[in-house]
């Protein structure tokens, strides 16, 4: 396997002043022989502290995001959209947030342009859950599907979880824009959106395997034979969630089940050596997860 990073701004023309801003939109690659992997960036999150910490112990948890360089006040995880080709096919895992979630993401159509790609040329969109920054980029400025030629497949539980009625009420206030704005993208999406259950082969070379907890029905994806992961939201962060990957994470909807998914996830993952790719990890989110103490450790593969 080969994994190397580098920008396809470089030598790109009429890009220039945004590779100048030091904002690189694919941000690592991974090659599996006949499947090639590229991480896209979809901008960044910015979210308060409190998304971080809630009600964990405040001073280890400091100590831990100090250690990580991550400043006191404020949050901004990147978006990593893995972009998935083989021979016959171009997969987005999850679409990015799309226009009106934040200033700061939104920018997926940007980085497929930079690698000669139109929305149009993607087959399929697989998603991993159903929140904002990483459902609601299907649906365009106009209320219409964005990836025009592609099958949407998201896993049933997560579809069946967000088209719940009573989901809006269960949530909590702090979340009720996902529950309104997951229902009415995936309503839009009508009947290009499938559904797959744990253990499909969604696609040659791509495998479902259930991860819930961050949602009811989260997904991650086997790549090429377990050559790869794509975790989503599995593993959160690259600081907190390797840690203390037993402690319930404020950003996890379930998280006793979530901190339960991450900890076998990882404990899966430092001994099979497979690289991982976290949507909100550094570095375009590739890396491995590495037995640190009590804890883990990512090990970024830049
Ligand atoms: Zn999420």
């Amino acid at each position: 396997m080969r994994i190397t990073r580098r920008s396809v701004m470089r030598g790109a023309t009429g890009l220039g002043a945004t590779f100048a801003f030091g904002r690189a939109w694919a941000a690592a690659e991974m090659d599996l022989g006949n499947l090639q992997i590229t991480t896209l960036s979809d901008g960044h999150l910015q979210l308060p502290e409190s998304f971080l910490i809630g009600d964990l112990p405040r001073d280890e948890a400091r100590a831990i995001l100090d250690a990580a360089g991550v400043a006191a006040g404020g949050y901004e995880p990147p978006c990593n959209v893995t972009l998935l080709r083989s021979d016959a096919d171009v997969v987005l895992f999850d679409a990015g947030a799309g226009p009106g979630f934040m200033q700061s993401t939104g920018r997926l159509p940007e980085a497929l342009a930079a690698l000669d790609l139109t929305p149009g040329d993607i087959t399929h969109v697989v998603f991993t859950h159903g929140h904002p920054d990483h459902l609601w980029g299907a649906i365009d400025d106009f209320d219409e599907p964005l990836f025009v030629n592609a099958r949407h497949l998201i896993g049933r539980i997560e579809r069946d979880y967000w088209t719940d009625p009573e989901t809006l009420e269960s949530i909590g206030a702090e979340r009720q824009s996902f529950a309104a704005g997951a229902a009415r993208r995936i309503e839009l999406l009508g009947d290009r959106l499938e559904t797959f259950e744990n253990g499909d082969e969604v696609l040659p070379g791509v495998v479902a395997r259930a991860s819930f907890g961050h949602t009811p029905g989260h997904m991650s994806f086997e790549i090429g034979g377990g050559r790869a992961l794509i975790a989503g939201d599995a593993i959160g962060n690259a600081h907190l969630a390797f840690a203390r990957p037993e402690w319930p994470m404020p950003a996890d909807q379930e998280p006793e089940q979530a901190a339960r998914t991450r900890l076998s996830l990882q404990q899966e993952l430092a001994e099979r050596e497979v690289p991982l790719i976290g949507f909100h990890l550094p570095d375009g989110g590739i890396g491995r997860v590495a037995k640190n103490g009590d804890g883990f450790s990512f090990v970024s593969e830049m």
